[in-house]
């Protein structure tokens, strides 16, 4: 059942589950709640992990350039209904709706030679786009949103195995929120139009030719687009599949002749020449707004246990439980959980159905007798219900798959 049947919508919830809302004064910019920033920092805490690992270099390049940068890179010619402008009464200004120049203009600081490369950079880029309202959906299609991008410039020599090596970060990233469903689709040229495009026919065929192998070799499914690659390099999307049977496309790799040569950008080969290098962009989650909203959907709301913004919710009784119930919350929280303690002066029937509206995944149940014997009691969101318990022993089996224990290891 797909998520239109089911009425599955980040939208509505995102805000039932209060993680982030939009206003009609910011159209299309999401303010993001509490729990909301915690999924988006948790979405970065993965990417910069994994990108420390395979030797990146994160930059942040600014988000207000002047406007002759984006006439050299040409966006102001192609993307300029996109972009924002501002002035600062000497210099035409813009908000930047890609990252790509700040990155080339970072590679310039310094002479690079052979030896240097690859140069992988890699950047949480925050962008604008006006997008128009037709087009605007949510998180999915918003006009500010930080793309998790990377510029790396390489050689001819390399461009395969940093092809090889972005397919599996990005399989990697995705893997590990339970996606494995992936499709790819490869853009190339019309070969009726050669005149259209940018660079030599032989390192079209070269990178065309790449792209095909990779996926012959790595066994994936693939389509190919004849006509669809832009003028400046052939592309790879990947797709993937979510628990709803939808599809999103999401990870991106674009090969780029047009930049290099525009910002006149080299490298100093093994025969002492100056030579062009060959730039790639890539996009694993495409942005981190895009994929908090295929998450939310793909989850329904319930997160895994080592996602949820809040682990174990805590609810006493009545009053003189209350500092019974901040002694259970302290021992948790020492231990690393995200806890909340709901002391309410409401019904405790309310706070059960508060709970199970949250999608949280422990509730811990705190009465007179609990508190006279040093016990908790618990509910799990998946029905489980346990009375009169050691702490210890829900951590040690919770009675569902969101495993307490596998939560915790999986924070650091
Ligand atoms: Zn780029």
């Amino acid at each position: 059942m797909d998520s239109y049947v089911k009425n599955i919508d980040h939208r509505r919830l995102g805000e039932e589950l209060d993680l982030y809302s939009f206003y009609e004064e910011a159209p299309g910019c999401p303010f993001y709640h509490p729990k909301g920033i915690f999924l988006r920092e948790y979405l970065i805490r993965r990417w910069r992990l994994l990108h420390q690992k395979n030797n990146y270099k994160e930059i942040i390049s600014p988000q207000l350039m002047k406007e002759e940068l984006w006439e050299k890179s040409g966006h102001s010619d192609l993307f300029s209904e996109l972009m924002f402008y501002s002035s600062d009464g000497e210099s035409k200004l813009a908000l930047k709706p890609m990252s790509c120049p700040g990155a080339i203009l970072f590679y310039k600081r310094k002479l690079k030679s052979y030896k240097d490369l690859p140069v992988r950079l890699c950047e949480l880029g925050h962008v604008h786009r006006n997008e128009p309202s037709g087009a605007r959906n949510g998180l999915l299609r918003a006009r500010s949103f930080v793309q998790d991008d990377a510029h790396i410039f390489c050689s001819e020599k390399m461009v395969k195995d940093e092809l090889q090596k972005i397919l599996n970060l990005a399989r990697e990233l995705l893997a590990s929120f339970g996606f494995k469903d992936f499709y790819f689709e490869i853009s190339l040229r019309d070969y009726s139009k050669q005149g259209k495009y940018l660079g030599k026919d032989s390192m079209w065929i070269k990178l065309e030719n790449i792209l095909v192998e990779l996926m012959e070799e790595n066994d994936l499914s693939y389509v190919k687009k004849h006509g669809e690659a832009k003028f400046y390099g052939p592309s790879l999307d990947l797709h993937l599949k979510d628990s709803n049977g939808n599809n999103w496309q999401c990870s991106s790799v674009q090969i780029d002749f047009n930049l290099p040569k525009r910002f006149d950008v080299s490298f100093i080969n093994e025969k002492g020449e100056k030579e062009i290098p060959i730039l790639i962009h890539r996009a694993l989650y495409g942005s981190l707004e895009r994929f908090l909203g295929i998450l939310v959907e793909h989850y329904e709301g319930v997160f895994p246990f080592a996602m949820s913004p809040i682990q174990f919710r805590i609810a006493p009784i009545n009053q003189e439980q209350h500092s019974y119930a901040r002694e259970v919350e302290s021992k948790l929280e020492k231990m690393g959980f995200r806890v909340e303690v709901d002391d309410r002066s409401i019904s405790f029937s309310k706070k059960v159905r508060n709970f199970y509206s949250s999608k949280e995944p422990y509730l811990i149940i705190v009465g007179k007798s609990e508190m006279e014997k040093g016990l908790i009691s618990f509910r799990s969101r998946s029905g489980a219900l346990k009375k009169e318990i050691d702490l210890s022993e829900l951590l040690k089996d919770g009675g569902d798959s969101n495993h307490p224990l596998f939560g915790y290891h999986d924070e650091s």
